[in-house]
Parts: structure tokens; sequence; C-alpha cells
């Protein structure tokens, strides 16, 4: 069969330094001091940069700041945090509390973005969200379309409940298979998502719809810097 290979894009940390403080004076004077703005950084600055970073967008008034940098060295956030009041945010690639831990009780952060499809489910994600709650930490799980609407019900659920819930990512639920696999009752109008009150997770999907979309093998892009050296998607 065929095997595509992953997209690639560019990366340049100087242009994009060019580029990004216009980029948010521009969303400001277009819409306005009132609506909520949060970049996603996808981990490509050092922790220096990152810090230089939140400096700089402090004019700008994020919600937050997500994957700045990579935080398998927790540590690393310290650098970030002493030089910046811009929220951080990370966690979408967690697989359990361990990786969050000290960012979390270190108040190096200010949302955690765990999903239950990969730090260990509800269950897992109340603990991290409970822990959180003790260091004025907010949940912000993760909502990339690869996530089925299985595990945004899981959020949702976990939304209603938390004390400390901040913010869903949602960005649709992606193509017509999804729509066709499953059946759930959530709504999203105006900013808001809305749970059904069908029991369970409140979601069903039909595995004879599923079978007509066998896998297909397919990859995120792989980023590059401008002299070819593969850098963090
Ligand atoms: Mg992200």
């Amino acid at each position: 069969g065929s095997r595509p290979l992953p997209p690639e894009e560019e990366w340049s940390t100087q242009k994009y330094f060019n580029m990004i403080v216009k980029l948010f004076h521009q969303a400001r004077e277009r819409f306005g001091d009132n609506v909520h703005l949060l970049h996603d950084v996808h981990s490509r600055l050092t922790p220096i940069e990152s810090a230089r970073l939140g400096k700089l967008l402090e004019p700008y008034n994020l919600l937050f700041l997500e994957d700045a940098s990579i935080a398998e060295n927790q540590d690393s956030y310290k650098t970030i945090r002493q030089h910046t009041t811009t929220p951080l945010a990370i966690g979408e690639t967690y697989n359990t509390i361990w990786d969050c831990k000290d960012l979390i009780q270190n108040q190096l952060i200010d949302y955690i973005r765990v999903a239950a499809t990969h730090a260990g489910g509800i269950t897992a994600l109340r603990r991290i969200a409970d822990f959180a709650s003790m260091y004025n930490v907010k949940t912000a799980p993760h909502g990339a379309p690869d996530l089925s609407p299985v595990c945004f019900a899981a959020h949702m659920h976990l939304n209603i409940w938390a004390p400390n819930f901040g913010i869903q990512e949602f960005v649709g639920f992606g193509n017509e298979p999804s729509s066709r696999i499953f059946k759930h009752g959530i709504e999203v109008k105006d900013g808001i998502a809305y749970l059904s009150d069908a029991p369970g997770l409140g979601i069903e999907f039909d595995e004879s719809v599923a079978k007509e979309y066998p896998y297909k093998r397919s990859y995120l892009p792989v980023s590059r810097l401008e002299d070819g050296t593969v850098w963090n998607w």
C-alpha cells in the first residue's frame, strides 16, 4: 500500500520573533480587548526564548501561551516563569500525573492540558485536576480533531465537574466519517459547549459504518530549520 511521507514545514525562530508581536497587535486592533487570545507555540522555542516571548506578549493579555517549550525537564519552566506573567499551558502529550507533577506543585504553569485518551482516562484526569486545584492551576483539555467524540465527551463530563475548569479546546469533530460513525448530542453555540442528557458518556458509535473506512497511514507534519535540521513540530 501507499506510505506517504509526513508533510514538512520550515521554521525560523528569528522570522517568528519578527512577526509575532505585529500579529497580536493586529489581532487586538481587529477583535478588541474583550476576546480571549491563546497561542500555541508547539514547543518550538527554548526556555529562554519562551521567556522572551512571554514578556513581549504581556501587553496583549493572553489567556495562555501553550506549549512554549518542551518540559521533559520540568525545571526548565522556572526560566520562563521567572521572566514573564503571561499564563502558561502545557500537557497535551502527557501520559501520567508524573509528567506534570513538578510543573503543578511549583506553580510553573497556569493550565494543565492533559487528554483522557493519553493520560489515563476519566479517573486519572480527575486526580490531576484535583491536584492542580491545590496550586491554582486550571484544566484546559486538549481538543484536536484526532481525538474522537468519545474523548471529547469524557472531557465535557470532567469539565462540568471540575471546580478548576478553565477552557475546553474545540476545533470541530473533524470529517464526514466521524459524523457518520459517532452519534452524540454535544452542541457548541456561541463558544459554549453543551452536553446531552443521554446516559453514560452520551455517545454511540456504529462499527459497521466504521468498517467502510479502513485504516490509512498518516503523519503529523515535520518541522525543519532552514538548514534542514529536524525541529519540534
Ligand atoms: Mg496544542
